[in-house]
């Protein structure tokens, strides 16, 4: 290994760039991480994740910064020391499993180093940012007047867009002149913590969060609007903006898009849809009756880095009406772009709120020419098919209860069979076991004061025997710990 042992001369600035050490040692490593990628997609017994406390692990990479590991001998135990989102078995949080053609853009990306921000820096990745968000838009069933960009997160997009709608529906210029007069939102009490968040942020505070109760479904309750309205106007609020969950975080329900649309016209608000998650279903011709009505809202968020198989951080946020994108962010910055008042699609800084951004149009558009929009829809139809099936083997299985019957690939569920043991602490003591087993990954949650087993099915891998096995496995703790 060449890269190893550098002595601190004068060369190690040109060793930094050289082109041989890169070849070398990158050939190694892609074969380190196909050989990675075999073992845990296909090795049952290989552990999802092989857990370790974190002073624990702290203290092995202290130690390997002291020692003389090489390069290769990193990036190994780095793998050896990660979750495996591509194992079978890991049904954990809601992050991609990437497909491998769009891992291996990311490389593209991060040897380029393209701030993309400006047309110059970065030609390619913001004309393909183009092509990909108007086919998103396109799958929204916007019409040639929307226009979108991505951004780093959900959490940053959905800020992005209530920037916009502030720009939009408050009586006042507040990015010029700040707040005049007291703002809100109004948005299910299941929503993302990102909406309280941005809310905040923009200096609403938490009177200006107007959380709507959801229904039995964990839907929002949209009988309750026109009365939380008019209380909030009775206070003195400006209300600009109402917001759908498409779908909501816990549960993975859907709100009614077409029921708020309809409201939203009625009073004059911004139509926002956090589809962080769930969005991804306008790629399904099965699933997108779940996201009825999206075609009218304002602004959609889709992350591409949840169900759409790409590395994170990739989002689309995509606006109805061009002009909106290019209103947020109206300001001076006389060394990037001459003129701010026009729309320059290829100057994507403009509309963003970062301002160097790396290429991610790259590599969603590596999997769509590789593979075809069609797998998008594939894979969504694979993991929401895979839920119900599993929900319904928890349903008939008198030891398990699901939360909530799901509408997406979010399964919430608990082990009930005991007399003695109080619900919570149990579920509790089988997830933290079955984290230290290494055989799957999942997560818990509460849900209306109820610790729940929560498993978010994200990887097309995962087939329906890996599923009743986490069941047997859950049962065999229980037997085996005596819980
Ligand atoms: C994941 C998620 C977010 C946050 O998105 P990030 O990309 O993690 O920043 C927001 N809203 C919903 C509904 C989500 O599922």
């Amino acid at each position: 290994m060449q890269m190893q042992h550098i002595t601190h001369t004068t060369d190690i600035l040109e060793k930094a760039y050289d082109p041989s050490d890169f070849r070398k040692v990158g050939h190694q490593l892609v074969d380190m991480i196909a050989d990675h990628l075999e073992n845990v997609q296909s090795k049952k017994n290989h552990p999802v994740l092989l857990y370790q406390d974190p002073e624990d692990e702290l203290a092995y990479w202290q130690k390997d910064f002291a020692s003389d590991s090489d390069i290769l001998e990193v990036f190994r135990n780095i793998l050896g020391h990660s979750i495996s989102v591509h194992h079978p078995r890991y049904i954990g949080h809601q992050v991609a499993v990437p497909a491998l053609v769009a891992s291996l853009s990311g490389l593209v990306s991060d040897m380029l180093n393209n701030g993309t921000g400006v047309y110059e820096m970065g030609m390619a990745a913001n004309a393909i940012e183009k092509i990909v968000t108007d086919l998103l838009a396109k799958k929204i069933g916007y019409t040639s007047e929307a226009s979108g960009f991505l951004t780093s997160g959900g959490t940053l997009a959905n800020l992005t867009a209530l920037l916009a709608a502030r720009k939009a529906k408050a009586p006042s210029a507040v990015w010029e002149l700040g707040h005049q007069e007291k703002l809100a939102i109004m948005v299910s009490e299941e929503a993302h913590y990102c909406i309280d968040r941005a809310a905040r942020i923009l200096g609403f505070g938490s009177e200006g969060i107007i959380k709507v109760p959801v229904d039995d479904h964990f839907k929002i309750n949209t009988g309750l609007l026109g009365e939380r309205l008019d209380k909030a106007n009775s206070e003195g609020f400006h209300v600009i903006a109402l917001i759908g969950c498409s779908c909501s975080t816990a549960t993975g329900s859907y709100d009614d898009l077409d029921v708020l649309a309809d409201f939203a016209d009625k009073h004059d608000l911004w139509f926002h849809v956090d589809g962080a998650h769930g969005g991804a279903v306008v790629f399904s011709e099965q699933h997108k009756h779940l996201v009825k009505g999206i075609s009218r809202a304002d602004s959609v968020v889709v992350d591409f880095h949840k169900m759409l198989m790409t590395p994170a951080l990739n989002t689309g946020l995509v606006f109805k009406k061009a002009e909106n994108a290019y209103k947020t962010f109206e300001q001076q910055a006389q060394y990037l772009w001459d003129a701010q008042h026009t729309r320059e699609w290829f100057n994507s800084g403009k509309r963003t709120f970062e301002c160097t951004k790396f290429m991610m149009a790259i590599k969603v558009y590596a999997i769509l020419k590789t593979y075809g929009e069609e797998i998008f829809e594939q894979n969504v139809d694979k993991l929401y098919k895979l839920a119900m099936v599993f929900a319904r083997k928890i349903e008939a299985h008198p030891n398990f209860e699901l939360a909530i019957h799901p509408q997406s690939n979010i399964i919430n569920f608990r082990y009930i069979h005991t007399e003695e043991k109080d619900l919570n602490t149990l579920n509790a003591e089988i997830r933290q076991a079955l984290i230290l087993s290494g055989k799957f990954y999942i997560v818990q949650t509460r849900i209306g004061g109820k610790l729940y087993l929560r498993t978010t099915i994200m990887n097309p891998l995962t087939q329906e025997a890996d599923l009743l096995g986490l069941l047997d496995e859950i049962e065999r703790i229980v037997d085996v710990l005596g819980l």
